[in-house]
């Protein structure tokens, strides 16, 4: 289905980044990956792409809390890939504490890498999309793209800033083939909410199992983490034809949660 594609996944070394990269190559895109990491474990995952799926695999380690490396980025993988048909802006951090305490440093972080990087790779990418005609923006934002928690305020305001470029980028865009989407997952279980699973078994002196329990009983209804797996098979939906009229749209995959 994706045969001939090119895609592009930011923080695809790890965690939901890396199952969206999977499931892409699964369909025959050849994936450009990004992201930090062991440098011997990066070119692991990127043979073990290539000769699991069939596809063209390249790895570029831009820095996307910098404007310029995110270009870089786009531009190695046009370089060596020979072109970028799908984007997938995942990379992303979280560091949480109340508002008043909350370290500038810290806020500018969180804003460069989850919201800004999305605005420079899609201002980078999008020319040669609209010059084929055909192109599939999908920003990884987050159910807290829609809604709040406390002490998430640079998290919490990024993604609803992601949910907003989604938007824009969809509609300057409609009347081409070049679609723009939000996916907003819920708890998946990977090292980003890990740490606050051990940040909640420390701070309650529970251990960690139990601590993962309640981090999922207090916020998603299913009681279960969403997969890696399941939110690549939603954005291969959002990269078929089936899903070319899908615009704009921010569709939250999160066992229940904004349906509270
Ligand atoms: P993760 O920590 O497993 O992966 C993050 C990826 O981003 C890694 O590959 C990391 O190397 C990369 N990265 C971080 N900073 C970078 C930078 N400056 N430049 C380039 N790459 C960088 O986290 P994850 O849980 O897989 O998160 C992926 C995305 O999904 C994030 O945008 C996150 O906000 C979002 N998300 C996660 C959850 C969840 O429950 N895990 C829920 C909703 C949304």
């Amino acid at each position: 289905m994706l045969k001939g594609k090119v895609a592009v996944v930011t923080g695809s070394t790890s965690g939901i980044g890396l199952g969206v990269a999977r499931a892409l190559a699964a369909k025959g895109a050849d994936i450009m990956l990004n992201g930090f990491g062991d440098a011997a474990e990066i070119e692991k995952i990127r043979t073990g792409i290539a000769a699991e799926f069939g596809v063209r695999t390249a790895y570029n380690g831009a820095d996307l809390s910098k404007p310029v490396e995110t270009k870089g980025l786009i531009e190695a993988a046009t370089k060596e890939l020979g072109k970028v048909d799908i984007l997938v802006n995942n990379a992303g951090i979280q560091v949480v504490s109340p508002v008043q305490d909350f370290p500038d440093d810290k806020w500018e972080l969180v804003l460069a890498i989850n919201l800004s990087a999305a605005f420079y790779a899609i201002k980078a990418a999008v020319p040669q999309m609209k010059e084929r005609n055909w192109g599939r923006i999908i920003n990884i934002a987050s159910v807290h793209g829609l809604v709040a928690s406390v002490n998430k305020a640079a998290y919490v305001s990024a993604k609803h800033g992601l949910v907003g470029l989604t938007k824009v980028v969809a509609l300057e865009n409609a009347e081409t083939g070049v679609t723009c989407n939000a996916i907003c997952p819920g708890w998946v279980l990977t090292p980003l909410v890990q740490k606050q699973i051990d940040a909640w078994a420390e701070r309650d002196k529970i251990d960690n199992t139990e601590a993962g329990r309640r981090l999922l009983t207090e916020k998603q209804p299913s009681k279960q983490f969403v997969t890696p797996a399941q939110l690549g098979e939603l954005a291969v939906f959002m990269c078929s034809d089936a899903a070319s009229q899908l615009r704009g749209t921010a569709i939250n995959m999160d066992g229940g949660w904004y349906a509270q």
